[in-house]
């Protein structure tokens, strides 16, 4: 077992899960009236080691939308597909320092990385138009939402229509983005914008729950084998990809801070999760609306604090 003694690790995690659900810090997100009406209450924790142990605290069964954590797992789907020749043509590895939406290339006039909105809708563009072109916008969708649930060891994702027909009401920076960028060419050819851009809102608007995405985690902890599937879904070139840029770009603007405090890839959304992965050990996925500041769950981030003040996680703890 990668962890010998889990039940002794498991009174750790609850004492954490505990201690941050007293923690009334933060604001849900309220650009939809889907999120706006998320709980403040709602909090879960849920952890699958590589070995395929699992713990689950709270609510962990609740569904929500992945919003921004579908990012690292569209980034995941296009490396494998395409391979990051072909990815890392249109888009960087470089945080950008600035806000998730920000209406801003970097100086090759591409996006910053595939963590941030711009570079994730690029990713899209490159789902859509160059891997499996042929497909139809239905099929399309299935595809991708199969591929994920691969990498949850089969377990079934759902959709959100309303988030969905709402994130694409409320989306002028994401279209100014989206045609910015293709002022400045950055799509490969043939490309669709409108498809392109509903096809980000419907990967924002896909559902799954804690328990579900402490799964995806762990395949990327694991090296894209699923630790409950044993499917081999990712390359370890492609983990090693996500994971890198999960660890410099996954946490908004705070992310330096987290890499520098936490020292873990991870990766939050707006509707409050987080996946957290501790590589060769286990993934984690939190969930909690309430957002600090710069847009990441405030319990989660005390758990992570939390996690590192009582185990060597860290990436620099055992130098
Ligand atoms: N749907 C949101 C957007 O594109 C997702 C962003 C997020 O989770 N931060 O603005």
């Amino acid at each position: 077992f990668v962890i010998p003694d889990f039940q002794d690790f498991i009174k750790d995690i609850e004492e954490m899960y505990w201690a941050a659900k007293s923690n009334t810090d933060g604001k849900v997100a309220s650009y939809i009236p889907q999120l706006a009406r998320a709980s403040n209450e709602n909090w879960g924790v849920s952890i699958c080691t590589i070995d395929g142990q699992r713990f689950s605290i709270g609510d962990v069964t609740v569904p929500f939308t992945l919003q921004s954590c579908s990012k690292p797992l569209t980034y995941a789907m296009a490396l494998e597909t395409l391979g990051p020749d072909v990815v890392h043509k249109y888009v960087g590895t470089e945080p950008s320092g600035r806000n998730f939406n920000e209406l801003i290339l970097d100086y090759n006039m591409k996006p910053h990385n595939p963590m941030i909105n711009a570079g994730a809708i690029l990713v899209c563009s490159l789902l859509k138009t160059l891997d499996k072109p042929e497909m139809t916008l239905a099929e399309k969708f299935d595809y991708v939402m199969s591929f994920f649930s691969r990498l949850a060891g089969n377990e079934v994702l759902g959709f959100n229509n309303a988030v969905f027909l709402s994130e694409r009401e409320a989306a002028d920076r994401n279209y100014a983005l989206g045609f910015y960028m293709r002022e400045h060419k950055c799509y490969p050819e043939k490309t669709n914008l409108r498809e392109c851009m509903d096809f980000y809102f419907q990967c924002c608007s896909m559902e799954a729950n804690c328990d579900i995405m402490s799964i995806m985690a762990a395949t990327l902890a694991n090296g894209g084998i699923c630790p409950i599937t044993d499917e081999k879904v990712l390359r370890p070139d492609s983990v090693r990809n996500v994971l890198s840029l999960m660890h410099s770009c996954g946490m908004y603007d705070y992310s330096g801070q987290f890499a520098f405090k936490v020292g873990l890839p991870a990766k939050s959304g707006v509707s409050g999760a987080m996946l957290i992965v501790v590589p060769n050990v286990m993934g984690i996925c939190t969930w909690s609306p309430p957002l600090d500041p710069l847009g990441n769950s405030c319990r989660g981030l005390q758990f992570c604090d939390e996690l590192i003040k009582r185990f060597n996680f860290h990436k620099y703890d055992n130098i």
